[in-house]
């Protein structure tokens, strides 16, 4: 009896003790009593993992990593955060998929997004198929591969995808989520109906466009600045069953820019391609890059490379395009298809088809991410630069950037270009585009990998490299999933924005916890 008493209280103090973490030093002790402590981890291992992300630049352990099981315990953590003595950070963490340490908070505490749609009884995806516009809810930690899976069991899928679909729903309305779709559709902010949101008071708001609009205006690409964004309300279009995927390939920027521009218009005539993207591969990397990618075959690289030795030009292009269709308008389709690369100037015969299904198209990413990780590169360094140029200076943008001061590089990675409608994005959002009057700006994305932490450097001042040059050549760009280390560079790129910035920040964090590795507010406001 006594033996099985002292092994059961031995066994409860285990239970205890994996219940009540230790209070960590730099976190109010009162923090570990409260209903939501079991939920706090404060030991190495699980700070460890929340003191980077995925693109490994920056490095800082938070006091805690908090697991919450409802939108509630997030709620009941900042309010005790707020109303404490000794505020401190939370960052709510999706997948640390940024780069830069915006998911970091040092000091204080990171929130795993993850744990909210864990051993949930209701589901934190719903499809509201029946009405003439059906939407889905959709926690803002899941996956939008699982946004994907869900909608597609009702023949339904929201309209604009990030070209990557590990990221969570809250991470990239917090950015803007951009991706072939947004000339069409907007980006992915502009295709929310509604959102829950717990505000840097710990207060639980559900808004939208006609009800508590400033915080729904605040929160789509803000930055994780105003609150935590714990459901979205997405539209949802029929999803198509099958994609044409092209790849034209381009020697003249100038001719590739003006045809990625027809494409997103509407003066081709036709309904177009549903998806428009463009990538630039410098020359070098014909030679010393891979000899074949997922796309393209070997023999495909190797005909490529001769065209760019035969045009002499430093790099080539390619429009990336997609058609969506299903299998009783193939033919339809085909005859579309034929009629619109009619009217392109791609380099004669350098047209690269694929045939797949709409979820192999918009899961395109994760191939490419097991031959990264298979070859030891994906869990590497990543110093990306990513861009919003106007249309109206990409010309030169590209010649003082890749025709001079990528001439000679060749960093491993893969560059994006491609052009969107500004008349699609909400300038009511928090997320910035160039002010130039111009109605098209292109994204320009150069995507790293330090293959060693002693190329970091070098990759940094070549990006710093880059934005010198915008600077000295008056090319008003805006950064995309933006970093700056002062306020001056923040104050700068919300521009006319700022002081509305400022005003919202005051209204609904007003002590600065939330997702401060963005480094935008560092004290209360
Ligand atoms: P995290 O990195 O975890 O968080 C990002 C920021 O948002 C942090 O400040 C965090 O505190 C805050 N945050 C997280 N969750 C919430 C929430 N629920 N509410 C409020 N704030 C929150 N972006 C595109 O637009 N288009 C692309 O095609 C694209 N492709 C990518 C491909 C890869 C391989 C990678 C790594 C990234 C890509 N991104 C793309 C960038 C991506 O949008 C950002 O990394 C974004 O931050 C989402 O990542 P995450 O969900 O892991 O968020």
């Amino acid at each position: 009896c006594f033996l099985a008493f002292a092994i059961l209280s031995s066994v409860l103090s285990v239970v205890a003790s994996q219940l009540r973490p230790l209070p960590a030093a730099g976190l109010p002790d009162d923090l570990f009593s409260l209903g939501i402590a079991p939920r706090i981890r404060t030991d190495r291992n699980s700070t460890a993992k929340a003191s980077t992300d995925f693109g490994q630049m920056v490095k800082a352990a938070p006091e805690a990593v908090f697991h919450p099981a409802t939108p509630a315990d997030i709620a009941e953590l900042i309010r005790f955060s707020a109303s404490s003595a000794a505020p401190f950070p939370v960052a709510p963490r999706g997948e640390g998929h940024s780069w830069r340490g915006q998911a970091l908070a040092p000091g204080g505490v990171v929130v795993d997004m993850s744990s909210l749609g864990r051993g949930h009884r209701a589901p934190r995806i719903n499809v509201s198929a029946a009405g003439a516009e059906p939407f889905v809810d959709a926690g803002g930690e899941q996956l939008w591969v699982d946004v994907l899976r869900a909608t597609l069991r009702h023949g339904l899928a929201p309209r604009v995808w990030t070209d990557y679909l590990r990221l969570t729903v809250g991470g990239t309305l917090s950015n803007a989520g951009i991706g072939g779709q947004a000339f069409r559709h907007g980006p992915q902010i502009a295709n929310v109906q509604e959102l829950d949101v717990v505000t840097g008071t710990g207060e639980m708001v559900t808004c939208s466009r006609d009800v508590n609009s400033d915080l729904f205006f605040a929160a789509l690409g803000g930055l994780g600045q105003f609150g935590v964004i714990t459901r979205a309300r997405i539209r949802l279009a029929p999803a198509p069953k099958r994609v044409r995927w092209v790849r034209l390939a381009y020697s003249d920027v100038a001719t590739f820019t003006k045809d990625q521009e027809l494409l997103i218009s509407n003066r081709t005539g036709l309904i177009g391609f549903d998806y428009v993207e463009g990538q630039v591969q410098l020359n070098r990397s014909f030679i010393e890059g891979p000899k074949s990618t997922p796309f393209f075959s070997g023999t495909d690289l190797a005909r490529l490379a001769r065209l760019a030795s035969r045009t002499g030009s430093v790099a080539i292009y390619y429009i990336e395009a997609a058609m969506y269709y299903t299998e009783d308008n193939a033919i339809s389709m085909d005859k579309k298809m034929k009629a619109l690369l009619d009217q392109l100037s791609f380099e004669k015969g350098f047209v690269f088809t694929k045939d797949v299904t709409f979820m192999q198209f918009l899961d395109r990413v994760r191939e490419e991410e097991s031959v990264l990780r298979s070859a030891g590169v994906w869990e590497v360094p990543h110093p990306w630069l990513n861009l919003f140029v106007p249309r109206s200076r990409i010309l030169d943008f590209d010649n003082g950037v890749f025709k001079a001061l990528l001439k000679d590089a060749n960093p491993a990675g893969i560059i994006l270009m491609y052009p969107m409608n500004k008349d699609m994005w909400d300038d009511r959002m928090t997320a910035v585009t160039p002010t130039m009057n111009d109605d098209v700006f292109y994204a320009v994305s150069m995507l790293w990998s330090a293959l060693s932490m002693d190329d970091v450097p070098q990759l940094e001042r070549g990006n710093k490299a880059v934005l010198d040059f915008c600077d000295q050549a008056g090319i008003e760009c805006k950064q995309y999933l933006p970093h700056y280390t002062s306020q001056d560079g923040w104050r700068q790129h919300f521009g006319t924005k700022w002081r509305q910035i400022a005003e919202l920040k005051a209204r609904y964090d007003p002590q600065a916890l939330l997702s401060p590795g963005q480094r935008i507010f560092s004290k209360p406001v």
